[in-house]
């Protein structure tokens, strides 16, 4: 067997087999290196690198290392070539025979861990005598045999048992080595399935390697002896690797083995694909920063036979072959090993773990989590402490309950304790803007600092402490390890509407407000899964919307108010998954991969990665008030506030002039004596109708503002839902933050001055009595329950404000997510409203 690199110039090879790995192995072969395809070598000169081809009527010119990976037998020797390649007995006859099935040869290599039956295997397929024996050890180095199955010749070597691949003892070493030195065609994993756990350890490290892989799941005998179930090809689906049940001592099995590692070779096995394991955000971003070094162009004979990521994951465990590897191999390896200390320090200190423990840990929580989804444990299986566990929070009736419970915990704490700061934070906007309103002189400059930034901002900062404790338990989730459970309990629920159970604690957080909701989406690694779940998010009917419902129900539905409310989250949660099932059979439409839930070991959290969780979420929460809301809460208000209209302000200056000349003349009639009872009185009485008139000015005001004649200009989009063109300007005030529809309808709808406590009572009294002064309506009530249901479900639905799309946009990476998501819900909120508006209406009336 030659390379194409020992072919001379002027010579001719036909293509038996391209080696290597993922994107060198695809690039390779779509410029036309695949099997059967002569190739001749057109120049090369003397330590000429690249050197250049012909394939297909095309010149390409390759590097030397990667002509080395491309087998081809030379056209004038014929097949004879095989034979220097093996001491055995192959017979010429074989090849003269077969010769278009010249290229039909599968090397492949046998590892698992000691004892697992490989020899046996290894006996059994080749028909030759190695001794077997019942312990570890037995096989010292590799022993090969070839032998013919199907069309095939097949090479096997069976490599010394080993539990893992790393450096620490030589068998190891061996077995790393030949498969990353020799690239055997397919690597059979062989497992003793009464051992899984520590059997799939070294598979997880085959699949960080990016090899191709087929599973023999051996001494599957003893497995069922024990009565212990496994959906062995959920489990195959999941890791992305074929498995195959056999019991090596009995032959059974071994023909279906070799069929599907055939099939493997012919890239004609769907279970087959590359997947990652996840290691958690904090390692998966060293990996790729290290990968990122590694993987320059220079490096890539390095990276064409040897997986980037697999380097990089060994580097971070101080693995010592693989930085003998980099030194040798790659010129910067200076800055690879800086950036490998670095990461690691990182790591240390967030997690004050090594990088090596959590990555076996994470190993693990795949295993763990893939186990468990697939194995039914027979009545007499051990049970570790973790397990006992496990059993109660992940039980069939306890856990989905016991998961809700600490949710409702989560969620009451989140208000109950966060109410305090909050009232804190209250009472500090409202201080500095008292102070602002003495100090300031009267101005554009003090009523957008007083009405735009302070009235904007201070209605979104005080949500800060409840997303943190939320953030806080969310750590707390994640880093015990009952995040894990309760993806995984929520899965088979979530598989139902075409999600993955990770997207349920996004969904949960979109309850409190969209916009970490959104950011959440991170936790999950399909992008169409993450996509789903953010365009879906804002139907959850987030916080800044409670205060709207309560205001319409309590003035519309006195008599059924928690049901009401159900209703409306409910219908939230309905459209919700409505539109996940339809993205998911249209835009998002591609098929399922399986892939398995980690379940990691459950560990006690460091303070540091929680308060470190915490502060980087205040920080983006902080950072979204600083801008984009700051943003709108000006435009808003200058919306409102332009133009400015110099005859209304003095027909309102010249009113309360003649409100105080009113109060001070009749001040002064009442005689000085009588006591202050009557003063308080007329204080009372002016005080109250400067503000009424104040209400006037600015609800006339607002009517001619720029806002006003928008919400004029699109108050007939709106009226077939039964809005008026306050309502409309509300809406569209609620943009900027849904919070700001209340306080401009309040606004809107003149309500009163306060007087004392009866704030709230006296906007429920005016919309329940408000009616239409012009118009085809002229008379009749604005409001009615059909109305503000209608307005309810618009409100519930529609565009999702302008932080969470800023959020989407972000985080999907387009701009198209963000119009598209603008667009589809209010397009929705209208259906629906229209829906609800009219069949109301047909009952209504
Ligand atoms: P190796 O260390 O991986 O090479 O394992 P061996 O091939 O030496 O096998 C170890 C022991 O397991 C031997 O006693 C085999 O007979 C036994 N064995 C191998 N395969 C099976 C199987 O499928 N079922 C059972 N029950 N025993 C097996
Ligand atoms: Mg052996």
């Amino acid at each position: 067997m030659n390379s194409l690199r020992d072919l001379q110039q002027g010579e001719t090879g036909i293509i038996i087999k391209v080696k290597g790995r993922g994107a060198f192995r695809k690039r390779i072969m779509e410029m036309g290196f695949v099997v059967g395809k002569e190739v001749k070598v057109i120049r090369k000169a003397p330590l000429k690198d690249p050197v250049e081809y012909e394939i297909l009527g095309y010149n390409v010119s390759l590097r030397n290392s990667e002509a080395d990976l491309i087998e081809v037998i030379n056209s004038n020797e014929q097949g004879r070539l095989f034979l220097n390649e093996f001491d055995g007995i192959v017979e010429d006859e074989y090849f003269r025979q077969n010769s278009v099935r010249k290229d039909k040869i599968i090397n492949i290599a046998f590892v698992g861990n000691p004892n697992s039956g490989k020899t046996t295997l290894f006996n059994l397929a080749s028909g030759s005598r190695e001794r077997v024996g019942n312990y570890s050890g037995v096989t010292v180095d590799a022993k090969t045999a070839r032998f013919r199955f199907n069309d095939y010749l097949i090479n096997v070597v069976d490599l010394p048992g080993t539990y893992s691949i790393t450096s620490y003892t030589p068998e190891e070493l061996y077995v790393r080595n030949y498969i990353l030195e020799e690239i055997p065609d397919i690597v059979v994993n062989i497992i003793d399935a009464g051992n899984l756990e520590r059997n799939t350890y070294l598979t997880t490290q085959l699949i960080d390697m990016d090899i191709r892989v087929v599973v023999a799941l051996n001494m599957f005998d003893e497995l069922q002896k024990r009565g212990d179930k496994i959906e062995y090809k959920a489990l195959g689906n999941m890791m992305g690797i074929p498995m195959v049940p056999t019991v090596a001592s009995k032959g059974r099995g071994i023909e279906e083995l070799f069929e599907t590692i055939i099939r493997v070779f012919e890239d004609n096995e769907p279970t087959r694909r590359h997947i990652h394991i996840s290691y958690g955000p904090l390692i998966e971003k060293a990996i790729s920063s290290i990968q990122h070094k590694i993987k320059v162009s220079y490096n890539s004979e390095l990276t064409d036979r040897v997986s980037s990521r697999f380097i990089a994951i060994k580097l971070l465990e101080n693995d010592q072959e693989e930085e003998k590897r980099i030194n040798e191999q790659c010129k910067n390896h200076k800055e690879i090993f800086r950036c490998v200390a670095r990461q690691q320090e990182r790591i240390l200190k967030n997690r004050r773990e090594t990088a090596e423990t959590l990555i076996t840990d994470a190993k693990y929580g795949f295993i763990n989590g893939a186990l468990k989804e697939t194995v039914q444990p027979g009545l007499y299986a051990r049970r570790r402490k973790s397990e006992i566990v496990d059993t109660f929070l992940t039980h069939k009736l306890f856990g989905l309950p016991l998961f809700f419970g600490f949710l409702w915990f989560m969620f009451e704490t989140t208000f109950s304790v966060g109410k305090y700061p909050m009232q804190w934070i209250e009472n500090g906007i409202s201080f500095l803007s008292e102070s602002l309103m003495h100090t300031m002189q009267a101005g554009m400059l003090k009523d957008l600092l007083i009405d735009g930034v302070l009235g904007g901002i201070g209605g979104v900062i005080v949500f800060l402490p409840n997303i943190l404790i939320l953030f806080f338990f969310i750590s707390l989730m994640e880093d015990t390890g009952y995040m894990a459970r309760a993806v995984f309990i929520m899965d088979k629920l979530m598989h139902k509407i075409g999600l993955h159970g990770k997207s349920f604690i996004p969904l949960i957080m979109g309850f409190g407000c969209t916009v970490p909701a959104i950011m959440s989406t991170r936790i999950l690694e399909n992008r169409n899964d993450r996509m789903i779940t953010m365009l879906i998010n804002p139907f959850i009917s987030c916080s800044a919307r409670l205060p709207i419902y309560i205001l319409f129900i309590s003035a519309f539905f006195p008599n059924s108010q928690g049901t009401i409310l159900f209703l409306i989250y409910f219908t939230g949660i309905a459209v919700a998954i409505l539109a996940a099932i339809i993205l998911k059979k249209t835009v998002f439409k591609r098929e399922d991969v399986p892939f398995v839930m980690e379940l990691p070991p459950y560990r006690i959290p460091t303070l540091r990665s929680i308060t470190k969780h915490m502060w980087e979420k205040a920080w983006q929460y902080l950072r979204k008030i600083g801008g984009v809301i700051l943003i709108a809460s000006i435009i808003i208000w200058a919306l409102g506030y332009f133009p400015v209209n110099q005859e209304l302000n003095e027909t309102y200056l010249q009113k309360k002039q003649n409100i105080e000349q009113e109060y001070l003349s009749s001040v002064q009639l009442s005689p000085q004596e009588s006591d202050s009872i009557v003063h308080q009185k007329l204080k009372n009485e002016f005080e109250y109708q400067i503000g009424l008139l104040e209400v006037e000015k600015s609800v006339e005001h607002q009517e001619n503002s720029y806002i006003g004649t928008l919400g004029k200009t699109v108050q007939p989009v709106l009226a077939p839902l039964g809005f008026d063109w306050k309502m409309t300007v509300s809406i569209i005030a609620g943009v900027a933050a849904k919070e700001i529809i209340v306080s401009t309808l309040g606004v809107l709808y003149q309500q009163g001055p306060s007087r004392r406590n009866t704030a709230d009572n006296s906007l429920i009294n005016k919309i329940q009595t408000q009616k239409y002064t012009e118009g085809p309506n002229q008379g009749e009530f604005v409001f009615n329950p059909v109305v503000a249901m209608s307005f309810m479900v618009f409100v519930l639905l529609y565009f999702p404000c302008i932080a969470t799309l800023m959020v989407i946009i972000k985080e999907s990476g387009s701009y198209k997510w963000g119009v598209f998501s603008l667009v589809y819900t209010t397009v929705v909120a209208w259906l629906f409203a229209f829906m609800v508006y009219n069949i109301g209406m047909l009952i209504y009336a």
